[in-house]
């Protein structure tokens, strides 16, 4: 089915980067008319609604970077949306604490890439510090990070898209069609659904686990693939709740781009022990032995994938281990809260990190934006681009803007 509707821009991709997107634009330019298509039948389905649900600070990030630069704006940007919109948040703090002599060098890495990315209130604390804020927890020196938060990412993307929606009538999501191709038409683009073709000007891609395939349907040729690396957390059982008071990180390893195991108290009250960093043989699979033919020959076939694995052998074999041992995650659990015992955590969900892999086997570590004449794409949206997401939403508006010429 044709739609005869012609919109200036339609944005692909219904989790908290499109939606923030959707929300910039129209705020900036409220007579754009815009669609957003979304392939599943809610927003928020993928990453956005499987991640932690913590509103990071901008401690780990590169000075410079457009993650470090991105998450302190979209911090700010995001608590001041939740607080006017009523999205249930907290900026609760959290502690990182080093439970080795040898985690104490990138502690102080940390701390100072911290200070120079503006990370307000940052402190080092010691041990007994440590225990005032956390008092189950044994370290021997952290850091508290006030401005550190917890957040409702889905119910922050909802109301992204509402707000937007408000300020023009035309403008429209659509929910469950899968973008399948798209085609030139008269200067303008047809975007082919699995249901309709929605003729737009321009095109913004914001597809997550699915960028490197959208990118290529777009005719933009990409060096690098994406592979997805699940999740899994467990949680904490009613009777052990009382060992966390808020967020819990360890200092993270720097060899490897996850922030590490970590406890989160999320807005619903659960808290969660997670996520390790498996592998997947299925980008948007969430269970542990999910399977897809598709994303498997995609993966293996790719040379960067097995640099990956060779370079990361040790890695990830005891990553694997963890994920089919509750014994062994909770070894890891115990390293920071070491009364913590069997008993005390039960399984819990998953979530699927993209990653963006080069051919020699590195994940690009920073975010990743990039347009043509007609179209711009999100590349690489990691940890914190959630965090992140109305700062990067303001940077692709400004993008759309100049490239597109819509002032
Ligand atoms: C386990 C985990 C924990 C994390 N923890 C945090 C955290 O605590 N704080 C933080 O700031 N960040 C965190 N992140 C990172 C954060 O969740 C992501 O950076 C962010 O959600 C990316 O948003 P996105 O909109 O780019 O991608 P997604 O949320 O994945 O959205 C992409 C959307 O595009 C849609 N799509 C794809 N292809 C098509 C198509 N062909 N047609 C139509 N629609 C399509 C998908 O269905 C999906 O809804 C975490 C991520 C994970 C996985």
């Amino acid at each position: 089915m044709e739609n005869s509707t012609l919109y200036d821009i339609a944005i692909i991709g219904g989790g908290i980067v499109g939606a923030a997107t959707l929300y910039k634009l129209q705020t900036r330019n409220p007579d754009l008319k815009i669609i957003l298509i979304e392939k599943e039948d809610h927003l928020a389905a993928h990453q956005t609604g499987h991640n932690s649900g913590v509103i990071h600070s901008g401690l780990y990030y590169k000075p410079g970077s457009l993650k470090a630069k991105n998450c302190v704006k979209g911090r700010h940007e995001l608590v001041a949306f939740a607080k006017e919109y009523g999205v249930d948040h907290d900026v609760c703090g959290k502690v990182v604490v080093a439970t080795k002599e040898s985690e104490l060098p990138f502690m102080n890495k940390i701390f100072e890439n911290g200070i120079a990315n503006n990370t307000e209130g940052i402190e080092m604390i010691s041990a007994a510090q440590i225990k005032e804020i956390e008092p189950h927890v044994v370290g021997i020196g952290g850091i508290w990070v006030p401005c550190t938060g917890i957040i409702d990412f889905v119910g922050a993307t909802n109301k992204m898209a509402e707000v937007a929606l408000a300020k023009q009538s035309a403008s429209k999501v659509v929910l469950g069609e899968e973008v399948i191709a798209i085609e030139d038409k008269d200067g303008n683009h047809v975007i082919i659904t699995d249901k309709q073709k929605i003729n737009t000007r321009k095109m913004i891609f914001c597809a997550g686990l699915q960028a490197d395939r959208m990118a290529k349907k777009d005719g933009v040729k990409l060096k690098e693939k994406v592979v997805g690396f699940r999740g899994d957390y467990y949680e904490l059982t009613d009777q052990a709740k009382h060992k966390v008071k808020n967020l819990i990180y360890p200092v993270p390893n720097p060899d490897f781009p996850f922030l590490g195991v970590h406890f989160t108290r999320m807005t619903d009250g659960e808290i969660e022990c997670g996520p390790n960093a498996v592998f997947t043989f299925k980008r948007e699979g969430y269970g542990k032995t999910d399977f897809s033919m598709k994303d498997t020959c995609s993966a293996l076939s790719y040379g960067g994938t097995w640099k990956l694995f060779f370079g990361n052998m040790k890695f990830g074999i005891n990553e694997y281990r963890r994920a089919f041992s509750k014994r062994l995650f909770l070894k890891t659990l115990q390293t920071m809260i070491p009364d913590l015992t069997m008993e005390d955590i039960k399984p819990g969900r998953s979530g699927v990190r993209a990653l963006l892999l080069s051919k020699d086997g590195d994940t690009r570590d920073d975010f990743r934006i990039e347009h043509t004449d007609n179209s711009i794409h999100v590349l690489n949206a990691p940890s914190p681009a959630a965090t992140a997401s109305l700062a990067i939403g303001e940077y692709i508006a400004e993008m759309a803007e100049e490239k597109f010429q819509l002032k």
